[in-house]
């Protein structure tokens, strides 16, 4: 392992805030983790663990112990006739094994292509984009648990995954550090065409009969076009999550704007937070460093040298303007610490 002390973080977030951590660990090895309690207090709020940082706003200095994870080896561990089965360690980064398994025509996290961040923090909001989610393909995940200082792992059902939701988020929140996960990859792939956005791609580009790779090249084009690019422009991503309303809800927002976009989640409904922003009048806004990215008001941006506190003081409000004009209050995405 290797420990820095008062470390700068501005490289290992996306939004570029320069913060400081009291110490920083990379942990080459799972087997260091076990040597890293006793001494560095891991307890909830005096520890952190940090993978690309791109699901993360830092509002002040951390105090504590950072532990950045760089083991990140890839092992095929059974194929059967359909299926062939690969674990990646946490340290690994989420884009390298998606490009991993699109060049050998293994399916089943094609459409998560470009997605910032390592493998560790994937389960714990099930990361998902244009209609795929890592829950369609984990089988388990294998953790350290804190609280017994045992490595143990968790099948998919138990994971309770949802939309940017799992059981790492609720009942194990605080108690884990994921070290690997393992996913089953289909051997024949289905193309996942069902986002419009894609399928459209796709036909302009006279794809059509696409496969897996023509897919994750599209939603590549897609991204880039549409998303800021981290490396020149501060960002997490999405913001805040799409939020789920009731059916009387939908229908009363649907009265004043018929054409509100929406998408049907068992008995409720999904609306996308970026037409919410959008209709609110935040779209493109801009105070000082801080602004909704033109292309896709979901995204908050950091323009310059914008603190923590500055980003956290402009999601406010947007939340704020947004429950205002709909009473619907949007939840962060992003872990703010
Ligand atoms: C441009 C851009 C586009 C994005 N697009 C998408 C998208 O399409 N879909 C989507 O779902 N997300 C998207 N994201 C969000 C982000 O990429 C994902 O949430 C990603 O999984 C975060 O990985 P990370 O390693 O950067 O996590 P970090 O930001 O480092 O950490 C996120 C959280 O996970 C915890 N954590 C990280 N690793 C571990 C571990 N090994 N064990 C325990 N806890 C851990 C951290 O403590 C923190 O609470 C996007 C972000 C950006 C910047």
């Amino acid at each position: 392992m290797k420990l820095f002390e008062n470390y700068s973080l501005k490289e290992f977030n996306t939004f570029h805030i320069d913060v400081n951590a009291g110490k920083f660990i990379v942990v080459e090895k799972i087997t260091e983790l076990d040597e890293l309690i006793g001494p560095f207090e891991l307890s909830a709020g005096k520890f952190l663990i940090l993978g690309g940082g791109s699901n993360i706003l830092f509002t002040k200095d951390f105090d504590g112990t950072i532990l950045h994870l760089s083991f990140n080896q890839l092992t095929e561990i059974k194929s059967d006739d359909n299926f062939t089965y690969i674990k990646a360690e946490a340290g690994m980064i989420w884009d390298d094994l998606v490009k991993y398994s699109v060049d050998k025509n293994l399916g089943g996290i094609e459409n998560l292509a470009m997605i910032p961040g390592t493998v560790g923090a994937a389960p714990i909001q099930n990361i998902g984009a244009y209609g795929q989610e890592l829950k369609d393909s984990l089988v388990e995940v294998e953790y350290f648990d804190l609280t017994d200082r045992k490595i143990k792992t968790i099948d998919n059902e138990k994971c309770q995954f949802g939309y940017r939701d799992s059981v790492f988020k609720k009942s194990l929140k605080n108690k884990f550090i994921i070290t690997s996960v393992t996913l089953r990859l289909s051997k024949y792939p289905v193309p996942i065409l069902n986002y419009g956005t894609v399928a459209n791609e796709l036909s302009k580009s006279g794809i059509d009969k696409p496969t897996i790779k023509d897919v994750s090249s599209i939603i590549r084009k897609i991204r880039t076009e549409k998303l800021p690019d981290p490396n020149h422009i501060g960002n997490a991503g999405s913001f805040f999550k799409n939020p789920v309303i009731d059916e009387n809800k939908f229908e009363s927002i649907k009265e004043k704007y018929p054409d509100v976009p929406s998408f049907r989640q068992e008995n409720k409904i999904k609306i996308p937070a970026a037409w919410l922003i959008e209709k609110s009048g935040l779209k493109g806004f801009r105070k000082g460093n801080v602004g909704t990215y033109p292309n896709q008001p979901l995204v908050i941006v950091n323009y310059g040298t914008a603190s923590g506190k500055e980003i956290l003081e402009f999601a406010q409000l947007i939340q704020d303007t947004v429950s205002e004009k709909f009473q619907i209050q949007l939840e962060p995405e992003v872990n703010v610490i």
